[in-house]
């Protein structure tokens, strides 16, 4: 039988340190269109996982799988182009540009296709073209998480919530289909948190499949249908969150940390 197109399947994911191991033998799927959420205490492996998913780091072992192609140790841009994308937070460079530029500069970088079209004199029109539509794209990307107004600030200038509001809509710029959310309220106001679940939310009614870790467990347990549990690498329990908080070992591995 075809096995399910599952937009995300881990399977057996292994991923070493020199002698620390990060992920030890994870295993998980993530269902078409859900919010699901990655929990574990500190060092448990998880943004380790979303780095050897979304090709950051090479896996010691196991394979990746996105809608049944394995991906495993691809490179990043080709993931991404793919439709898998996580968020980074804004790096040094990028915080002397503009928030407008920072977006306009997301496809590009995580695709890596203009660069070449740019010094191909054939292709100027298509360019503009492209251009312009990337343009129209950060605009309406602005004005869904509400940053419009500070789009010619630097984004060295902003405050921690809006850069939060920033990351996540530079990772929405590459048309994805996958989000992987690595702690994206951290630092971020309870107004404004509301609001990032609320676009979240709203994406996920449009098709988007969101894999969220976060540290604040009434976050997970309050918005998301399905929970994975990682604890010392590995898969230690998942299910809804009902399940997931009454697990005899999840409360141990957290009364543990
Ligand atoms: P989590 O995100 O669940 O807190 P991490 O994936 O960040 O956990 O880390 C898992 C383990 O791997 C930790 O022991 C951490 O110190 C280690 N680790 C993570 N990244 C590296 C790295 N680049 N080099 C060495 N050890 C690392
Ligand atoms: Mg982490």
């Amino acid at each position: 039988s075809t096995p399910r197109s599952l937009p995300l399947r881990v399977d057996g994911l292994v991923k070493r340190f020199g002698g620390i191991t990060a992920v030890d033998g994870a295993s998980f799927e993530v269902e078409e269109g859900s919010l699901t959420g990655l929990i574990g205490p500190n060092g448990a492996g998880k943004s380790t996982t979303f780095n050897c998913i979304t090709g950051v780091h090479q896996p010691t072992g196991g394979h990746v799988y996105f809608r049944n192609e394995e991906i495993t140790g691809m490179e990043p841009y080709q993931i991404a182009r793919k439709g898998l994308v996580r968020t980074f937070q804004i790096a040094r460079e990028l915080e002397e540009m503009t928030v407008l530029e920072n977006l306009m500069l997301a496809p590009k970088g995580q695709r890596g296709e203009s660069a070449i079209q740019s010094v191909t004199p054939g292709l100027r029109g298509a360019v503009i073209e492209e251009e312009e539509a990337i343009r129209e794209r950060a605009w309406e990307t602005l004005e869904f998480f509400e940053i419009d107004h500070v789009a010619t600030e630097y984004a060295g200038n902003l405050s921690g919530g809006q850069r939060k509001l920033l990351e996540m809509a530079r990772a929405l710029m590459t048309d994805p289909e996958v989000v992987l959310l690595d702690e994206p309220l951290a630092g971020v106001n309870p107004t404004l948190e509301e609001k990032l679940l609320e676009r979240i939310h709203q994406l996920r009614e449009e098709g988007y499949t969101f894999l969220l870790v976060e540290h604040d467990m009434d976050v997970i347990m309050n918005n998301c249908e399905h929970v994975i549990v990682m604890h010392q690498g590995s898969v230690l329990a998942e299910g809804d969150p009902e399940d997931v908080r009454r697990n005899e070992r999840v409360i141990d591995a957290y009364l543990g940390e």
